[in-house]
């Protein structure tokens, strides 16, 4: 099969040396491999995504020697197709409304959730409290979830798997309902601020849509594989490779934000730098 991956950033600030190391890997393993590299423009926060974002994006990929194919898809022109996803996995009866907020959470979250996977958009383990609610109570401004102890009892949990070629956890794993019952819980699949789906089913869909074969992005997803699969599995999508790279620290070791304008790739090119000397830092 023809080796396809892709970058995905979200246009919601602008690119820094760790985007930069992120689309140069997939472009140079697409390369490599006579196979294709594929851009994807992740917009749906629509309260966060600036048009000067996804413009210099662009820019800075070119100015990096990236090349990709076109159309670049965008997955704000897309959300029929994510809405009909979303439409399966209510009618198989794994979803529930869900009208916590931030806060809500926090409150009904007594103790601190010790090795909680962090995921987005969610960041804590839901603690349930909505998951009685069917989906004819749904008003608009709920959110919805998986249930995912119904999710894991439709599917054999022992047979799901996904292989990784990454450097730091190479290797075939197996996925664990510990893991997905404790640890990442019933995660949100359409939002309640933007009512737009959330990043785990945009990501699924948009990697067996396009083909990809193996999802490049760094370590800091390592831990969104898992319920990924299990979407992939829930939908009957294909189950692609993932390679999963290391992160570009600080100097203080933490990993680099979109608000670290100081690491911005445009200040970089601003004082000069070329993309080789961009490369040379990187290690590539
Ligand atoms: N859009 C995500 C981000 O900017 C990346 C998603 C992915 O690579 O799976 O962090």
């Amino acid at each position: 099969m023809a080796y396809v991956t892709r970058f995905a950033p979200s246009p919601t600030g602008p690119l820094h040396l760790g985007h930069a190391f992120s689309a140069l890997t997939g472009f140079d393993r697409a390369q490599a491999r006579g196979g294709q590299f594929l851009l994807r423009v992740e917009d749906t926060d629509s309260a966060r995504v600036r048009a000067e974002h996804e413009a210099a994006i662009y820019d800075d990929l070119h100015w990096l020697g990236v090349r990709w194919q076109t159309p670049v898809r965008r997955q704000s022109e897309h959300l029929a197709d994510y809405a009909a996803a979303l439409d399966r996995l209510i009618a198989m009866g794994l979803c529930y409304p869900c009208r916590c907020t931030r806060a809500d959470i926090h409150a009904a979250v007594s103790a601190p959730q010790e090795g909680v996977t962090h995921l987005p958009p969610d960041g804590m383990v839901y603690p349930g409290t909505c998951r009685h609610r069917p989906m004819s109570d749904r008003s608009p401004t709920d959110a919805i979830r998986l249930n995912i102890r119904a999710a894991l009892q439709t599917l054999d949990p022992t047979r799901l798997s996904f292989t990784e070629t990454g450097p730091e956890r190479a290797g075939h794993h197996r996925l664990s309902v510990p893991h997905l019952t404790d640890r990442v819980g019933d995660v949100v699949l359409a939002r309640r601020d933007i009512g737009a789906a959330a990043y785990h089913l945009c990501v699924v869909l948009d990697d067996a849509l396009q083909g990809v074969t193996e999802v490049t992005r760094g370590m800091d997803l390592f831990d969104a594989t898992e319920i990924q699969v299990l979407l992939q599995h829930l939908l009957q999508l294909p189950n692609p490779l993932y390679h999963h790279h290391r992160l570009i620290r600080d100097d203080q070791g933490k990993r680099l934000a979109k608000r670290d304008n100081a690491r911005a790739l445009s200040r970089y090119r601003a004082e000069g730098a070329t993309p080789q000397d961009i490369r040379r830092l990187l290690g590539l």
